[in-house]
């Protein structure tokens, strides 16, 4: 009697910090299984969170019942202010500790720079920096990036090619996973994978990850590089063209079912035409790829391309020097206000429109949208209305991969 009393003596004594070590014991373990996203990374981060939450600041439990916006910033003294906008409550953090976001009810959300999210934010302290990394479950992140990547008007004609989606986007993150080790694994961008959250996603969204959930893409005993592109322009590059690393499962071919047409043709932007005026294109190039603001464009041609027909590398000639581009940066160089995320891809011819013996304009005329490696965002849905399932989809994107389950046991 004597001895259990002594052990609920300790028990009592030690509750708190029992409690204390039984909940970070459980969230660090669940925090091993969810999907880290980068968010954003800033000095100054707003954040509006709806419904009920909570913050655990280093020594302190910050609970909230109502929406709240707060507003956090880096200091000159390396310290981190978090405002409550609404209360004007503030609190400093000093030594660089992070801390945390919580959510306490299944409706509430997260909103960041428009965006919304669910799951739990870390906000991570570098130097001079705050990195807020969104946690959450991988099947949360699929139905998130399904919707972003292959839209969220889909019908029952495209379930397969979400299916497929579904797969090859839990398959580039596990990938990413075996790789990196840092504080994120993944980036909301079209760098990695874009995410969307809805309230409500669409009911063929749902279905494609769940119909398919641990389904994962292998060549051999190795998880599959699972990149993708929205548009391949109507020929798949191989991924030598882009990144200059050979890999068997992605080859350039046609992206047809017959040689008289091309799976993503029916994609509305399939072809596209950008005109640039010398004045334009010189100024584009004065920011993204001349030595001095005070170069002049002269001329620009194509010196090579790839076997899928890419353009390889470009030669620009400025008054003062030759400039060779190779591979992707080919389309980045051309971003500006305007054309924002540069040349649509790499598979184009140029035009030169001429005034009183003049070049006055240089026009890009191609196909296509992204770097073509890998399965055809377009080309999947164009086969899923033909009738295609999503395995048979798969096997034409990643020729001699083979799909099998993870997580057996029920992990998601
Ligand atoms: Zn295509």
């Amino acid at each position: 009697m004597n001895l259990l009393r002594n052990i609920l003596d300790y028990l009592m004594i030690k509750k708190n910090s029992v409690i204390f070590f039984i909940f970070f014991s459980l969230y660090s373990l669940s925090l091993a299984d969810l999907v880290k996203m980068k968010v954003v990374e800033s000095r100054m981060i707003g954040i509006k969170v709806y419904g009920k939450h909570h913050v655990l600041l280093p020594g302190y439990l910050w609970k909230s019942l109502a929406d709240k916006e707060y507003v956090i910033y880096y200091l000159d003294n390396d310290e981190v202010s978090i405002t409550d906008k609404t209360t004007g409550k503030v609190f400093f953090i000093k030594d660089r500790q992070n801390f945390d976001f919580f959510l306490d009810d299944k409706d509430s959300y997260f909103v960041i720079e428009k965006q919304a999210f669910v799951g739990h934010l870390l906000f991570k302290i570098g130097n001079k920096t705050i990195t807020v990394i969104n946690n959450l479950s991988l099947r949360d992140y699929l139905y998130g990036v399904v919707t972003a990547e292959i839209g969220d008007n889909l019908g029952k004609k495209d379930l397969e090619a979400a299916k497929a989606q579904a797969v090859i986007a839990r398959t580039y993150y596990l990938y990413q996973k075996s790789k990196y080790f840092g504080d994120y694994i993944i980036e909301n961008s079209s760098k990695n994978q874009n995410y969307l959250y809805k309230r409500k996603y669409s009911k063929y969204v749902m279905d494609a990850v769940n119909s398919t959930s641990d389904e994962v893409l292998f060549y051999k005993n190795e998880l599959v590089m699972a990149v993708y592109s929205a548009d391949c322009g109507g020929y798949l590059a191989s991924s030598e063209e882009v990144w200059s690393k050979e890999i068997p499962y992605l080859k350039a071919k046609w992206d047809g079912l017959d040689f008289y047409s091309e799976n993503c043709l029916h994609n509305k932007k399939h072809f596209y035409k950008l005109k640039f005026s010398v004045n334009e294109l010189e100024n584009i190039l004065k920011k993204n790829l001349f030595n001095s603001p005070k170069e002049q464009f002269r001329t620009i041609y194509i010196k090579s391309r790839t076997s899928s027909g890419r353009v390889d590398s470009l030669i620009i000639y400025s008054n003062l020097k030759k400039y060779i581009v190779e591979k992707e940066k080919i389309r980045y160089i051309f971003k500006s206000r305007r054309v924002k995320t540069g040349l649509p891809s790499r598979l184009f011819s140029i035009y030169y429109i001429y005034d009183d013996n003049k070049l006055s304009h240089v026009v890009f005329a191609g196909t296509g949208y992204g770097h073509g490696v890998g399965l055809c965002q377009h080309g999947a849905l164009f086969l899923s209305e033909q009738g295609f399932d999503y395995k048979s989809i798969l096997s034409f994107y990643y020729p001699g991969t083979t799909l099998r389950k993870i997580f057996k046991g029920g992990r998601k």
